[in-house]
């Protein structure tokens, strides 16, 4: 391959290498491992999460390629005219029949922190994705305001991974999966970047109540 003397090789390199060992080190254990993965998937999970580097889907469930189905943009948006994440949602419940999806956002995420401030002219389009995070605010902005500052963002931070959950059951795509068959149950969680640890805040099924304006005939 040709080389582009403007890009720092060591950095990639260190990936290509570390890939190289984990493959290996995997073929070792199960040398059948690659080969039997490689002729279909079926994970049980969905996951939408943040693009946040900190928070790597398979990582902090410790999971292995082949288990979680996975869908990440700035501050794990469920927006219904996000095309993306609809064509991810649409073949993981229609094709791959996943009996869980988890809506994973994380305390000290700079997307909600960005959209609890002043818009950067200078990211205008990051801005627009955005937007929906302020429109959560606006909502809860009663009791958001009543929070002592220090707690407010981590609340917000619920928040809006409810009110993405909430988006999913929304979807047709969703309801008629649930009259279809018994799932896929939603999932709320939130992870500390402080611990580690994976919190639970909303758990969604065919069974929970929703308002009759969000339901679809049929
Ligand atoms: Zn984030």
């Amino acid at each position: 391959m040709e080389k582009n003397t403007s890009v720092p090789e060591d950095l990639t390199a260190r990936l290509l290498l570390e890939n190289k060992a984990w493959s290996e080190g995997i073929l070792s254990q199960s040398p059948e491992f690659f080969h039997n993965l490689a002729k279909e998937q079926h994970p049980k999970f969905l996951w939408i999460g943040c693009s946040d580097s900190r928070v790597p889907a398979e990582t902090v469930v410790n999971a292995k390629p082949g288990e979680i189905f996975v869908h990440r943009n700035i501050a794990n948006q469920v927006i219904t005219t996000d095309f993306n994440c609809l064509s991810v949602l649409q073949y993981a419940v229609a094709v791959l029949k996943v009996e869980h999806i988890i809506v994973c956002g994380h305390y000290g995420c700079g997307g909600i922190q960005a959209a609890l401030s002043c818009e950067n002219s200078g990211l205008m389009i990051a801005n627009k994705w955005l937007l929906h995070i302020k429109d959560i605010y606006r909502l809860h902005q009663e009791e958001l305001e009543s929070l002592p500052s220090d707690q407010r963002n981590d609340r917000m931070i619920e928040f809006n991974v409810i009110e993405q959950v909430n988006n999913l059951a929304h979807t047709s795509m969703i309801q008629t999966e649930w009259r279809e068959r018994n799932g896929p149950t939603l999932h709320g969680w939130v992870y500390g970047l402080e611990n580690g640890l994976l919190k639970e805040i909303i758990t969604i099924d065919q069974h929970s109540p929703m308002d009759r304006i969000y339901r679809f005939i049929n």
